[in-house]
C-alpha cells in the first residue's frame, strides 16, 4: 500500500529559527497577556496584510465572535450568512444570541449570491456575514452597496483568505471587519491563532478589553468580555512562520497548477478558474464531481481514495444550517445551489511540501475510477 497523503500538512519554520526566537521568554518570563511579540505580530500582519487596524486573538472563531460582540447588535436581530461555510461562522452568530438568516451562494464560485441577499432583509437584519470560500473572494462591491443602502454592517469570514488581494487591496480592507484563523492548517499558522481587521480604528480599546474578560483596568470590569488572548510562543511561532510565507503560497502555487493542468482534461470533474485580479494564496484545491459526466458520485471517489491511502476531506458538507445542534431551526429560503455544491465538493491535499509525484498518484485515482 502507498504512504498515507492527508489534505493538509502544517506549515513549520526551521526548527533552531524558533527555539531562537523564543529563547527571550526565558529572561522576560512575559509570555502571554499581550506582550512584545503579540504587539510585533500585529505590526508584522498590519504591513503583509495591508491593513490599518488589526487585533489578535487566541483563534478566528473568537476573532469573530467578539468582534460581533463589539458591535453590540440588539438581541435577537438577523444576520444574513451563507450555509456553505465551517460551521465556526454560524456558531458565532447563534452565541451573540442573533439569528442565522441562510442566503444561498452562486455555483460558480460558490460565494453567498449577493443577488439573493436583498431578499432576505427585514426591519430586524443587523448585519450580513459572507465568507470567502477557498481562493474565491465574495463581490465585496456588491456587499457593500446592499449595506450602505440598508445600514448594516458587514463582517467577513476570512479565514481562508490569508494574504489573499483584491485589485492590489489586502482582503482584509473590506467590510467594517474581517477575521483571519491561524490554525494549524491554514496557509498562515501560529499553531492556533486568529486577528481581526476593522475598518473603525475607535474598535481597537473594546477588541482589547473583550479578549481580556472585559477588564478596562486595574478595578474596573467594563465589558462581559471573555478569555481570547493570542499567547506568545504563538506569536513568535507567527512571526517565524510569517518569514517564510511567500515561499510557501509560491510551492502551494506549483502544487494548485499541476492539479490543474493534469484535472482540467479530465470530464465531470470542475475547478474553478482564478481571476487576474485577484491575488490567491492557493489555501485549498476543491473539485467539485459532476456524477452524470464523471459517471462517479463524489462519496464513490471519497471512498476509493480512502481506500487507497488518500485522505480528501468533504469540506463543506453538511451544510451548517442541516448539522444537529442547527437542524430544522433556522432555513427559511431556498439553499439549493448551496446544498447542490456541498453534495458535490472535495477537496484534495494541498500543502506547501506536497511532492510532484503524490499528485500525479492522485490525479491518476482520479482519471482511472472515471465511470
Ligand atoms: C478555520 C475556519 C474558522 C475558524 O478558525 P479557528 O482559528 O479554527 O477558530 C472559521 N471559519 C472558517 C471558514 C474556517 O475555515
Amino acid at each position: 500500500m502507498d504512504e498515507k497523503i492527508f489534505v493538509t500538512k502544517s506549515s513549520m519554520p526551521p526548527y533552531e529559527e524558533f527555539i531562537e526566537a523564543i529563547k527571550p521568554l526565558w529572561d522576560s518570563h512575559w509570555i502571554t497577556n499581550m506582550g512584545e511579540f503579540h504587539k510585533r505580530l500585529e505590526d508584522e500582519l498590519k504591513k503583509y496584510l495591508k491593513l490599518d487596524n488589526i487585533s489578535l486573538f487566541v483563534n478566528g472563531h473568537m476573532a469573530l465572535e467578539m468582534v460581533m460582540k463589539a458591535m453590540n447588535f440588539p438581541e435577537g436581530g438577523e444576520v444574513i450568512t451563507t450555509p456553505f461555510t465551517f460551521i465556526s461562522t454560524t456558531h458565532a452568530i447563534v452565541r451573540n444570541g442573533l439569528e442565522p438568516v441562510f442566503c444561498d451562494i452562486k455555483l460558480s464560485d460558490y460565494t453567498i449570491d449577493e443577488n439573493k441577499i436583498e431578499a432576505l432583509i427585514t426591519e430586524k437584519t443587523v448585519a450580513i456575514v459572507p465568507v470567502h470560500v477557498y481562493g474565491n473572494l465574495c463581490n465585496v462591491e456588491a456587499i457593500e452597496k446592499i449595506a450602505l443602502k440598508y445600514n448594516l454592517k458587514v463582517i467577513y469570514d476570512a479565514a481562508h483568505a490569508f494574504g489573499m488581494e483584491y485589485d492590489g487591496k489586502g482582503v482584509g480592507t473590506f467590510g467594517d471587519a474581517s477575521i483571519f484563523s491561524f490554525h494549524a492548517t491554514k496557509v498562515f499558522n501560529t499553531i492556533e491563532g486568529g486577528a481581526v481587521a476593522f475598518r473603525d480604528k475607535n474598535l481597537y480599546e473594546n477588541l482589547l478589553r473583550l479578549k481580556n474578560f472585559g477588564i478596562e483596568n486595574e478595578e474596573v470590569v467594563s465589558l462581559v468580555g471573555a478569555n481570547a488572548k493570542l499567547n506568545e510562543v504563538s506569536a513568535i511561532m507567527g512571526l517565524c512562520n510569517l518569514k517564510h510565507i511567500t515561499t510557501e503560497i509560491e510551492k502551494r502555487k506549483v502544487c494548485y497548477e499541476k492539479y490543474v493542468e493534469i484535472l482540467k482534461e479530465i470530464q465531470g470533474i470542475n475547478i474553478i478558474e482564478k481571476l487576474d485580479y485577484v491575488k490567491n494564496n492557493y489555501g485549498y484545491f476543491p473539485i467539485l464531481i459532476d456524477e452524470k459526466i464523471y459517471g462517479k458520485t463524489r462519496d464513490d471517489l471519497y471512498g476509493f481514495f480512502r481506500a487507497n491511502n488518500i485522505y480528501a476531506r468533504k469540506y463543506f458538507y453538511p451544510l451548517t444550517p442541516d448539522q444537529l445542534c442547527f437542524k430544522n431551526k433556522y432555513i427559511n429560503s431556498s439553499i439549493e445551489n448551496a446544498r447542490y455544491v456541498s453534495d458535490r465538493i472535495l477537496t484534495l491535499p494541498l500543502y506547501a511540501d506536497l511532492k510532484s509525484q503524490d499528485i500525479e498518484r492522485i490525479c491518476l485515482y482520479i482519471k482511472s475510477f472515471k465511470g
